[in-house]
């Protein structure tokens, strides 16, 4: 039932006695990057100085912007030649956050991901399907080394091409896949053109679900057209990626893996601990990272610690699943943008207004976005090869960027309601 029953279910003292003995270990360890120890010098602080758990709240937040303003080197807690990956955060052509990791890294990162694919029910002789995107993102490599790790047949799909997706679970009897929430519900139309279903056509049992906040409706609804139990998988790049936090087989939040990182949940207004299992902002520092560690890390993402021993035994943190963002950031398709991203793209084209807004809607399963921009009068004078020409050239500047194709309306000047503060730049209609 437990991949390693000693850790996994390691009474709250011990944990909070490891927890206490890896956190010193790794702020020592950051503290020989230039960005902590430059920052450990300024604000005069001393690994030393750390007796307790709460003491790490002496250390400042990190932030993406740090992550950035420091790239790609500064976070380096090791010589370059111990490196043996880097990932980056999804969804940007841009320079995006990048994380190096060693070869101790990858094999912890590995192990935590196979823990959370045992927990659920996975086992050796289970063939698994990993319908994420490989390369830079954590989803594919991420989970494919767990699943290898673990012991099943791997199958390493990628993202897209629906139809092959389907032909492959059906050639090699796929039982588990990892798929993004939104695709899962669109892939469900491509069987059905296919007049195959699910539930009687394959021997798929177990879904992980990630990348981008779902709702518990739309756990269901994936459960129920695929005959499969779905678990909730969260991460984040800066912390690996998948095997941050895992539901168990009860389903009732996600277990953090206390052993390789350490977490905090914040008002994000005061940036002060909110009370116990009260909603907040996840704020994670890793234990174990030797290549990269990062400490206090603001994830802007939503939840609470669940209160209460979970009945599956384990006794890792639970948090509720991620309900949103602290920032703008919107997540299309697994796909992290930006609207600032947006913006950047557009003020290049020339002939664009000043004003434009983002919609986010449903259509059918799938998550599209419309664009709306504000362009000069002069397109409106008639020439329709024109605007439609513009049109296109912006579909195409903006696809270069986020990586996914936007639904772009022109119109003319001052038609986008101006709101009196802040302009609403993004309106989400994607309600369940
Ligand atoms: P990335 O670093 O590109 O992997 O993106 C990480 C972000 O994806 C997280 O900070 C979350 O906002 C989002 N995310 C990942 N997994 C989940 C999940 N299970 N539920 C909700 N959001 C998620
Ligand atoms: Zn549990």
């Amino acid at each position: 039932m437990y991949w390693e029953k000693d850790v996994e279910t390691m009474p709250r003292e011990k944990l909070d006695e490891l927890q206490l003995a890896r956190l010193k270990e790794s702020i020592t360890r950051a503290s020989s990057s230039s960005f902590y120890g430059t920052l450990f010098n300024e604000i005069g602080f001393n690994p030393d100085d750390i007796r307790s758990l709460t003491d790490i709240e002496n250390i400042p937040f990190t932030t993406k912007d740090n992550l950035r303003d420091h790239w790609p080197y500064g976070f380096l807690s090791v010589s370059k030649d111990k490196l043996v990956r880097m990932h980056s955060s999804s969804g940007t052509t841009g320079r995006a956050t990048v994380v190096f990791h060693t070869a101790q890294d990858i094999d912890a990162w590995t192990n935590a991901v196979a823990r959370s694919m045992y927990m659920t029910g996975m086992r050796r002789g289970d063939v698994f399907q990993n319908m994420m995107a490989y390369g830079l993102f954590t989803g594919g490599l991420g989970f494919h080394y767990g699943a290898e790790r673990l012991g099943a047949l791997v199958i390493p799909a990628g993202a897209g091409n629906s139809k092959r997706q389907i032909q492959l679970m059906q050639d090699f009897e796929t039982t588990v896949i990892h798929i993004i929430p939104s695709y899962a519900l669109h892939l469900y139309k491509v069987f059905e053109e296919m007049g195959v279903d699910p539930r009687e056509d394959t021997s798929l049992n177990i879904a992980f679900i990630g990348a981008e906040p779902h709702s518990e409706k739309t756990r269901k609804k994936i459960e129920e057209l695929y005959g499969v139990r779905a678990f909730n998988s969260y991460g984040l790049s800066e912390m690996n990626g998948p095997g941050v936090a895992f539901e168990c087989e009860i389903q009732g939040g996600m277990h953090v893996w206390e052993d390789n990182f350490f977490i905090e949940i914040i008002d994000p207004e005061t940036m002060k601990p909110v009370l116990d299992g009260e909603e907040g902002e996840l704020v994670m520092t890793s234990l174990l990272r030797e290549g990269m560690p990062i400490l206090r890390y603001r994830t802007r993402d939503i939840t609470r610690i669940i209160s209460g021993e979970c009945p599956c035994g384990r006794s890792h943190k639970r948090i509720e699943r991620i309900k949103g963002r602290t920032d703008d950031m919107m997540i299309i398709k697994g796909v992290n943008i930006f609207p600032v991203q947006i913006e950047k793209k557009l003020m290049e084209v020339p002939g664009v207004g000043t004003d434009f807004q983002i919609i986010l809607e449903r259509e059918g399963f799938d998550d599209v976005m419309h664009v709306r921009v504000e362009v000069q009068k002069e397109f409106f004078t008639g020439n329709l090869k024109q605007l439609e020409n513009l049109r296109r050239k912006i579909v195409g500047e903006l696809k270069s960027d986020i990586l996914i194709t936007p639904k772009v309306e022109l119109v003319e000047p001052n038609t986008i309601p101006k709101s009196d503060g802040k302009a609403v730049r993004v309106v989400d209609n994607r309600h369940d």
